[in-house]
């Protein structure tokens, strides 16, 4: 493969390196290879493959600062927050080298005296694993980890925008002592091409995605061909309800915690935010004050806290969101304008109300939209009043509420004065159109092991 691809710092326009631009008879190599490494790795005890999970989980946080600039120069991200996920990315190795040696089966009581009847798990077989650029390394070892973990084969494309940390990664996985052929990274700037022989194969049993719904649906439809196993890590618009009984400072600073992390660009960031009518000015005062103090700049500059957008289509989408919404109605308290370059500036709306497209879709950007309610029920049906269903936030000290609004929100995932919840040993995924199956914890091991029956009738 002598073919390359350039691969361009947000922040400056800067060439940061090239990947190799593989093509469909690469994407083949690469399945024959991982076809061949798939019963040798599933041969192993789930004890030596966690042994090498652990190396690779040492070797991934050795390199932390590394990673962290790579992941900076590629896509934006403020560089302690990519510290930050270099350690989430470590922590679902750390877990999934342990829960590996926990796929137990069932012995079933039997219905017949001479009958044996067992449920065991067993790998699923090679993966075809499609990763977005906004954890560029936290997602890949979300899927590779549990796959490596339960004994299936990988083969990983990430995203155009931030292939060199998952080759550094892949990189890593050697430098422990872990096989190539069983995780390898396909880098290319034409996903199409190169997914079309995985899903053409019958070998590549399962398909791994996590990107935007609009690709996810069309890939969905692509894994129906050889019937592979799917999970989906799609889009999101998550609700942040804050009640009239919360605590309003802790609620604001959650709201800046989850909306303004990664410049806006999470899948379970807060997009909507709902706020009791009777509260709704005390909210706004102190959200303006804390948008107003957010520090724009290099992401390589320890102080930054919003970075770019990671590419033009990204900052025209958040452009096109304000300008609707302000020709709608609504008023920008803060910002509201592009910046430099990629950069836009951090926004809080205020006057925001149905019809918008900022309630709509995913916006994807450093925008707050506040959107005032007052009652419990008016709430939970806006909040539900979308195809999408990944996160979702409510603020109260009331118990009962607490219970009662998180059961009613048709989300997979609800933070309860928890403006971020996701860890790598707890579920993560969504409902509706956010996706097929869950990542994290023992869940996520699941995604990656078929049950088998074994039913065994005894001599007489
Ligand atoms: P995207 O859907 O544009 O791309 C995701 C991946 O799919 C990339 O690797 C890309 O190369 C590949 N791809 C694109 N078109 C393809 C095609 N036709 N065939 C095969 N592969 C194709 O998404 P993105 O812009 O990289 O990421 C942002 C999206 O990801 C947002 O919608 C966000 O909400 C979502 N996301 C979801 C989660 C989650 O856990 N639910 C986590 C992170 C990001």
């Amino acid at each position: 493969m002598s073919r390359t691809f350039n691969v361009i710092n947000p922040a400056t326009g800067a060439r940061v390196g090239a990947a190799p631009d593989a093509s469909a008879d690469d994407a083949r190599a690469a399945i024959e290879r991982s076809v061949a490494a798939f019963p040798l790795w599933k041969a192993k005890t789930a004890f030596e493959r966690g042994d090498l999970l652990r190396r690779w989980r040492d070797r991934i946080l050795q390199n932390e600062d590394a990673l962290a600039r790579l992941m900076t120069a590629e896509m934006g991200k403020p560089i302690t927050e990519s510290r930050g996920e270099v350690k989430y990315a470590a922590g679902f190795v750390d877990w999934y080298a342990e829960e590996g040696k926990r796929a137990y089966g069932d012995l079933i009581p039997t219905h017949a005296a001479g009958k044996r009847l067992l449920a065991t798990r067993q790998p699923v077989g090679p993966v075809y694993a499609v990763t977005p650029w906004n954890f560029p390394s936290a997602m890949v070892t979300r899927k590779v980890a549990p796959a490596l973990a339960a004994g299936c084969s990988v083969v990983l494309k990430p995203a155009e925008q931030s292939p060199l940390t998952a080759i550094r990664l892949a990189e890593l996985w050697v430098e422990a002592g872990g096989p190539a052929e069983v995780f390898q990274v396909v880098t290319t700037s034409d996903p199409v091409a190169v997914s079309e022989p995985f899903f053409a194969d019958a070998r590549v049993r399962k398909l791994t995605f996590t990107g935007s719904t609009e690709v996810g649906k069309l890939l969905y439809a692509q894994a129906a061909r050889t019937v592979k196993r799917v999970s989906l890590e799609l889009g999101g618009h998550a609700p942040f309800l804050i009640f009239e009984d919360a605590d309003i400072a802790h609620a604001v600073t959650q709201v800046m915690a989850t909306k303004f992390r990664n410049a806006g660009q999470t899948c379970v960031c807060a997009n909507r935010i709902y706020v009791h009518a009777s509260i709704r000015e005390a909210v706004v005062v102190q959200l303006a004050e804390a948008v107003r103090a957010l520090r724009v700049g290099d992401p390589l500059d320890e102080a930054t806290q919003i970075g770019p957008l990671v590419d033009r289509a990204g900052l025209d989408k958040v452009t096109a969101h304000v300008a609707d919404a302000i020709a709608k109605g609504a008023r920008a308290v803060v910002g509201g304008q592009a910046g430099q370059g990629l950069y836009f500036e951090p926004t809080l709306l205020v006057d925001v109300a149905a019809g918008m497209r900022i309630l709509e879709e995913e916006t994807f950007g450093p925008v707050a939209p506040i959107v005032s309610f007052t009652s419990e029920a008016e709430v939970i049906a806006a909040a539900n009043d979308t195809p999408y269903g990944l996160a979702a936030y409510l603020w109260t000290r009331d118990l009962g509420r607490a219970f009662r609004v998180s059961e009613a929100l048709d989300y997979g995932i609800v933070g309860v004065n928890d403006g971020l919840p996701a860890t790598p040993h707890a579920p993560f995924g969504g409902v509706k159109a956010s996706g097929v199956g869950r990542e994290g914890g023992r869940w996520g091991l699941d995604e990656y092991l078929d049950v088998k029956y074994v039913s065994i009738a005894l001599p007489a």
